[in-house]
């Protein structure tokens, strides 16, 4: 099974380095995902399956505030996937990121709303799947482990990173005000996205680790005088996701055969666990592993 996974945002729409790449169609309980599945051939010795999504589907077709983000981490898991590589596209609050610079992202705000934002909706919610009552823990939302490799991949490319950044996540699809932008940066957001939350906080849910190369496609709103476009930001990626490319490409291939981070195991029951879980039902990965990765708390 594919244990390695990249989530290609904005402009990263090909699975372009791997090799053997066929589509596969997953069911899962919030719908169907497309994802491809390839070989890596620079991982460990010989190769390694690695699962290829785009977050907004086929040629960009879903907006931020309608992408099945339960879905696309949910099918990762159940194929899985443990280890996600995510690209996605940001507007820079600080004159030190500049458009075309790459930020490994370690921290978020979230203001993103009117999202499902939780796989644990409950017990009998979610379709009677009966998925408790569950508080993740977040004290390191990005898995420092990915984020350690992402360095390591910056220095032997050459690929030059801002190593940690505060991503703020809007609902979007409208870009930001320049009263926000300041708001953000005075809470301190270095970048602003609109669809890291929650893919990143769903992917913790699971037990996955989860790294964020954010490019640098433009000044937030209020910052040069300019209007925002999506066309910028589509001409900004272009322009640079070659050093995307480069950056993941390398990290997959420099990462550790076993992980020695925490994200698998700290997730926190709170409660008795859920009915349909003990029973070996409901929304847990066809290993068990979600199962098996929560701790329970008196
Ligand atoms: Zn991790």
């Amino acid at each position: 099974m594919p244990e390695l996974a990249v989530i290609g945002g904005t402009g990263v729409y090909e699975a372009g380095f791997l090799s053997g790449v066929k589509p596969h169609a997953l069911v899962t309980p919030y719908g169907t995902v497309e994802v491809q599945i390839g070989r890596h051939e620079g991982t460990g010795g010989g190769g390694a399956e690695v699962v290829f999504l785009t977050r907004h589907g086929i040629g960009h077709s879903v907006p931020p505030h309608r992408i099945n983000y339960r879905a696309n981490i949910w099918a990762l898991r159940a194929l899985g996937v443990k280890r996600i590589f995510a690209t996605g596209a940001v507007g820079s609050l600080q004159e030190r990121m500049a458009p075309g610079d790459c930020v490994l992202v370690s921290d978020f705000l979230d203001f993103a709303r009117e999202r499902p934002a939780t796989f644990f909706e409950g017990q009998g919610a979610g379709g009677g799947s009966g998925f408790g009552v569950v508080h993740t823990d977040v004290s390191e939302p990005y898995c420092p482990e990915l984020r350690r490799v992402l360095r390591q991949a910056s220095e032997a490319t050459g690929v030059a990173v801002h190593d940690g950044g505060c991503y703020v996540s809007t609902s979007g699809p409208r870009f930001e005000t320049p009263a926000e932008i300041r708001m953000f940066r005075r809470l301190g957001a270095d970048v602003v996205g609109m669809t890291n939350v929650p893919e990143v906080v769903l992917a913790r849910e699971l037990g996955m680790c989860y790294g964020l190369v954010a490019m640098v496609t433009n000044y937030a709103a209020g910052m040069t005088g300019n209007p925002l476009t999506h066309a910028e930001v589509v001409e900004t990626m272009a322009e640079n996701v070659r050093k995307i490319r480069a950056l993941v490409w390398r990290a997959l291939g420099l990462l550790p055969a076993e992980r020695s981070c925490l994200c698998g195991r700290n997730l926190i029951v709170v409660g008795e666990p859920p009915a349909a879980a003990s029973a070996g039902e409901g929304p847990d990965a066809p290993d068990g592993s979600v199962r098996e990765n929560r701790k329970q708390v008196e």
